[in-house]
């Protein structure tokens, strides 16, 4: 019964951190509504802008606590920004929304949604590496652009954007600037000032906090229209009880994060290097997508040619190590990554495409069970198929 288990799927979801989880038991029972005027509500309150000073310090927002609105999560945050384009661009002048073709698929539907309602939408092209065309970007964005929303890092891919320069060309044409960076926090420096950001995405359960907790970061004098209306929670950007235990635990992990950035990036890239290096030497004719410099330091994607990718997944499960295809929220469709077709892998490769994600757990020993397992996989699963490798 004593399987071995690897866990590689940290971009799908990361457990909590243990000083994480020892935080949100030590105030589980903190309890009163945040909004109350009594003294366990105050002291609820308390933690609660004490947590968003936390998010802020994360991302280089100083210390206004009216810059960070708390969502549910990414998806929330994102959609957020598109509703509240779709209300100016109602009214106003500015109506362009430019985005790229490999964002988050909260990101993509959301963007269909206004070209569905008839706003201009560009999906800006990828290059090989998964990284903006510039030229594209400067030649769409203008003084009909609306908003600009480019994600910092690819979760499937793991390619960082030039952010800061798509972020000054967005400015420079007067549109609003969005990112997501929901992969970049905790694994690369994230500085909405650098970036010159006017709205940013985060997510607690990617940073090793729990699910159903995200921020929205909002620069002063940015527009925000309520998903939610109702009570008066978030400077009356978004009505709910506040989500007391989640916030802590928000609070608890952005601290951390910032704390660890450092020694994070040195111990999972010095492992994801040595799991690339592992696959290249004992797997023939293989595919290291995203880009070779710019990307997150804890992901690798691979494609295998000649084997198929939910049949890899399915044997290394077998063998306990915890994959994924790409993104989890577009696995269980049969569709190739949408990610791997704007960098230009074909719809046969990119159906053989493996992303392994690690993370503050991740192990030596983990990474060389995975090099010692998956060669004879894609040996037997080359053997058995009719596509050429
Ligand atoms: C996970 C993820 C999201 C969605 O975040 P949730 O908190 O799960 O809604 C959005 N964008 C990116 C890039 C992600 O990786």
């Amino acid at each position: 019964m004593d399987k071995r288990t690897v866990y590689m799927d940290y971009n799908a979801t990361t457990p909590l951190h243990p000083a994480v989880r020892d935080a949100m038991v030590a105030d589980l029972d903190i309890f009163a509504n945040a909004s109350s005027m009594h003294e366990m509500g105050r002291r609820a309150r308390a933690r609660v802008e004490a947590a968003r000073v936390s998010v802020a310090a994360l991302i280089g927002a100083g210390t206004d606590p009216e810059r960070i609105v708390f969502t549910s999560g990414g998806s929330e945050s994102n959609n957020t920004v598109f509703a509240t384009m779709f209300h100016l661009g109602r009214t106003g002048t500015r109506r362009g929304i430019v985005t790229t073709s490999i964002e988050h698929p909260c990101v993509l539907q959301a963007a269909q949604w206004l070209k569905d309602e008839g706003f201009p939408v560009t999906f800006l092209k990828v290059d090989g590496y998964g990284r903006v065309d510039m030229d594209e970007l400067k030649s769409v964005v203008g003084p009909d652009t609306l908003l600009v929303s480019v994600m910092a890092a690819n979760n499937e891919i793991g390619t960082i954007q030039e952010i800061s320069e798509i972020g000054r060309i967005a400015k420079a044409a007067g549109a609003w600037f969005h990112t997501d960076a929901t992969q970049a926090a905790g694994k690369i420096p994230v500085d909405v000032e650098d970036w010159q950001a006017d709205y940013l995405t985060l997510s607690c359960h990617k940073i090793y906090g729990p699910k159903g907790i995200g921020a929205l970061y909002l620069r002063k004098g940015a527009p925000l229209e309520p998903l939610i209306r109702g009570g008066h929670q978030e400077y009356g950007h978004r009505a709910g009880t506040y989500n007391n235990i989640g916030i802590f635990g928000f609070g608890a992990a952005a601290r951390l994060a910032a704390e660890e950035l450092a020694e994070y990036a040195h111990h999972v890239s010095a492992l994801r290097n040595r799991l690339r290096e592992g696959i290249v030497a004992n797997v023939p004719k293989i595919r290291v997508n995203g880009h070779p410099v710019a990307v997150l330091p804890n992901t690798l994607n691979v494609s295998f040619p000649g084997a198929e990718g939910e049949s890899i997944l399915l044997y290394l499960d077998l063998a306990g190590i915890e994959a994924s295809t790409g993104s989890a929220c577009a696995s269980g469709s049969l569709e190739p990554s949408h990610v791997l077709l704007a960098t230009g892998v074909g719809p046969e490769l990119a159906h053989g495409s493996i992303r392994f994600s690690l993370g503050r757990n991740t192990t030596e020993a983990d990474v060389d069970y995975v090099i010692e397992t998956l060669p004879p996989i894609i040996a037997r699963l080359r053997a058995m198929s009719t596509v050429e490798a």
